[in-house]
């Protein structure tokens, strides 16, 4: 039965725009989707993490805490969100159903293959990918996306527990603290806080997670893709339609980042669909030649080729 989450994202999804006419199918088939999957997350009990005690200095130094997790522990809360997220997955995307069926048939068959998967999915493992892949009979890039749609709300159902082990506050990579993701968007907003004298107008750089929905801090004026800081080659552009919506591009690695500015805006968004909801400038930067940063599938639709492929 739909969680509390559900009836809210719906809503969410009905409330759009002109903008977002042109990809109102995509739209439609990613949100049934990611409201799966954040019932599959509302619903999964927390498993007890053990042990689990990440070693600051590495983290500090970069690594995100599910380096220092041992993956078997989600074995049962991967497999329960695979078995709830997979069969809807098959039923939006029918000319997966099939590989969907077999996955799921081979990894309830082989207990160790669904380790391999699993380690593959959350270290980002590509040589156990592959291997994984050509034992199920299945293409890599398949078995990422389906791996990750099962085990993104897996994650994101620890992830209270795993951020009260480290000082996550303090990370200011362009990479998630938490899982590793590179981010689906930025935001920008103001955290007043009573030690800071000054609060910016111009708001601070957020960054979310699309695997397991955690946002943290970033840097202003810093190419989260390579790096770069050289100003002159950092764009920023906006749709006239949407003057609160913006693409941050850098013109060294030819990626860019989806961007909301949210300073002045006092209503709460739903950050589950909030990048799928700015598709609209995925499509522009794609059409300028930029490449996206966001791991999200959507994204990787292609939107500077024919709009048909993407359905
Ligand atoms: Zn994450
Ligand atoms: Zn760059």
């Amino acid at each position: 039965m739909p969680s509390k989450g559900t009836p809210g994202m719906k809503a969410a999804l009905q409330k759009t725009d002109r903008s977002h006419e042109p990809f109102r199918e995509i739209i439609d088939r990613f949100g049934l989707l990611l409201g799966r999957q954040a019932e599959a997350r509302d619903s999964l009990e927390p498993v007890d993490l053990g042990t689990f005690a990440p070693d600051e200095q590495r983290f500090l130094n970069g690594e995100p805490l599910v380096n220092f997790l041992d993956t078997e522990l989600l074995q049962g809360p991967f497999r329960q969100t695979a078995s709830r997220v997979w069969p809807v997955m098959g039923v939006i995307f029918p000319s997966l159903a099939e590989s969907l069926t077999l996955l799921e048939r081979k990894l309830a068959d082989v207990p160790a293959l669904s380790s391999q998967c699993l380690q593959a999915v959350a270290q980002g493992d590509g040589e156990t990918l592959d291997s994984a892949a050509a034992r199920i009979g299945v293409t890599s890039d398949f078995l990422l996306m389906a791996l990750g749609a099962a085990y993104a709300p897996c994650i994101a159902a620890h992830r209270q527990a795993l951020v009260s082990k480290a000082p996550v506050e303090v990370w200011r990579k362009p990479y998630c603290p938490v899982c590793g993701s590179d981010p689906d968007l930025a935001v920008l907003e103001n955290h007043p806080d009573a030690s800071e004298f000054l609060v910016s107008k111009s708001g601070e750089v957020w960054h979310h997670c699309p695997v397991c929905a955690h946002r943290w801090r970033f840097i202003r004026m810093v190419c989260p893709g390579c790096g770069n800081q050289d100003h002159q080659t950092l764009t920023r552009f906006t749709l006239a339609e949407s003057p609160r919506e913006h693409v941050y591009a850098c013109e060294q690695c030819r990626q860019y980042l989806p961007c909301l500015d949210l300073v002045e805006q006092a209503d709460k968004i739903d950050f589950d669909l909030a990048a799928l909801k700015a598709i609209h400038l995925d499509a522009a930067a794609q059409t300028r030649g930029y490449v996206p940063l966001s791991p999200a599938p959507w994204a990787a639709l292609g939107f500077a080729e024919e709009q048909t492929k993407a359905s």
